[in-house]
């Protein structure tokens, strides 16, 4: 028996993992979670435990053990997390976001909300586990996934596709969100989730003149296509409610008194305090304007949709772009695209060319 517990060391593995940058840019560019899994798998072989670390592609690595319970004849449970994490842009963190620094009684760093922090506390607590020797009643499969930023295709999707063997007997699973507690109308209340919001890519085309960046062109396809972005991201797509979602606005009906009016639903979302944009979203199909790509390059940010201006790259120069050479910089892209994300995932993005 050991004298660490898992409040001991689960500060230390939240930082470590935050140390570890594995950002996920989505189209394969990060530094992938290869590191951050063979640092996951040392801390489960390390108690005794095999962990088995595989690849969807290279550097995207996911890590899985089976913790066997008492019963074998009981089904077993899955407690996964995702070791991935959204970029960070450090001029934009007033610290290191790869730091882990701990101030103020908190770490700060990308992913110690999502979901380092209970990726830490997952092994924390099955490393305590496997120390004091004591069984879970059911067998426990504890994964650790690539690529959950980003669509899951290199992490969990692969795993289920290609290792199907490694959640045999599994029934159910847990994993990051639920559980947390909202209060509505004065009362605490714990909201249940019941699906997963899809996603389907659009992409939208529009065509301009080419030009040289020193002159005026009036016929800019990056302008039209920011202007048909803005028009979609504005329009106010209408109310649909599917019947759990029904269901869960008559529950806040109940507590608050207030009736859900479908010209006003704010109405009824105003209630629900700092949970309505999570609520709000399954009322209407919202569009989120996700990613640009100008000429050949791709620019993907959170918070800003700007084309690209690089010109020098071998296709680029196929596609006619010019570069911004003059003090003015000028959209100049003769092409360019731009996905956003509604309801239904589709694999194929469906186009839309704008006159
Ligand atoms: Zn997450």
């Amino acid at each position: 028996m050991s004298d660490i517990r898992a409040e001991d060391e689960v500060v230390r593995i939240c930082q470590e993992l935050i140390r570890i940058d594995t950002s996920n840019y989505g189209d394969g560019s990060g530094p992938g979670e290869r590191v951050a899994a063979e640092y996951t798998a040392g801390l489960i072989e390390e108690v005794g435990l095999a962990a088995e670390i595989f690849e969807s592609a290279p550097g995207r690595a996911s890590v899985v053990t089976r913790m066997a319970g008492e019963d074998p004849s009981a089904s077993a449970l899955v407690v996964h997390g995702h070791l991935d994490v959204v970029p960070a842009l450090r001029e934009q963190w007033s610290v290191d976001p790869f730091g882990a620094e701990l101030k103020d009684g908190l770490i700060w760093g990308r992913g110690a909300v999502d979901m380092k922090d209970m990726d830490a506390m997952i092994l924390a607590v099955m490393r305590d586990l496997a120390r004091s020797g004591r069984k879970p009643k059911r067998d426990i499969i504890f994964a650790f996934f690539a690529d959950e930023e980003a669509g899951g295709e290199y992490g969990a999707r692969y795993a289920v596709d290609k290792r199907p063997e490694l959640f045999e007997g599994a029934t159910e699973a847990i994993s990051e969100v639920g559980g947390f507690s909202a209060t509505i109308g004065g009362q605490r209340t714990y909201l249940l989730q019941t699906a997963e919001k899809g996603i389907s890519w659009l992409r939208l085309v529009a065509h301009g003149r080419a030009g040289h960046g020193s002159q005026i062109n009036t016929d800019n396809a990056v302008t039209r296509l920011a202007a048909a972005v803005t028009r979609i991201g504005e329009y106010k797509w209408p109310i649909e409610l599917t019947p759990t979602t029904r269901q869960f606005l008559d529950g806040v009906t109940e507590l608050t008194g207030v009736e859900f009016d479908p010209d006003n639903p704010d109405r009824l979302l105003d209630q629900l305090g700092t949970v309505a944009r999570f609520v709000g979203q399954p009322c209407r199909t919202p569009p989120i304007p996700r990613c640009s790509r100008a000429a050949t390059s791709t620019m993907s940010s959170p918070n800003r949709l700007r084309p690209w201006w690089t010109a020098g790259r071998s296709r680029a120069s196929r596609n006619t772009c010019w570069r911004s050479c003059g003090s003015l910089p000028v959209p100049v892209s003769r092409s360019a695209t731009f996905t956003a994300t509604s309801r239904l995932r589709s694999r194929l993005p469906e186009t839309w060319w704008i006159p």
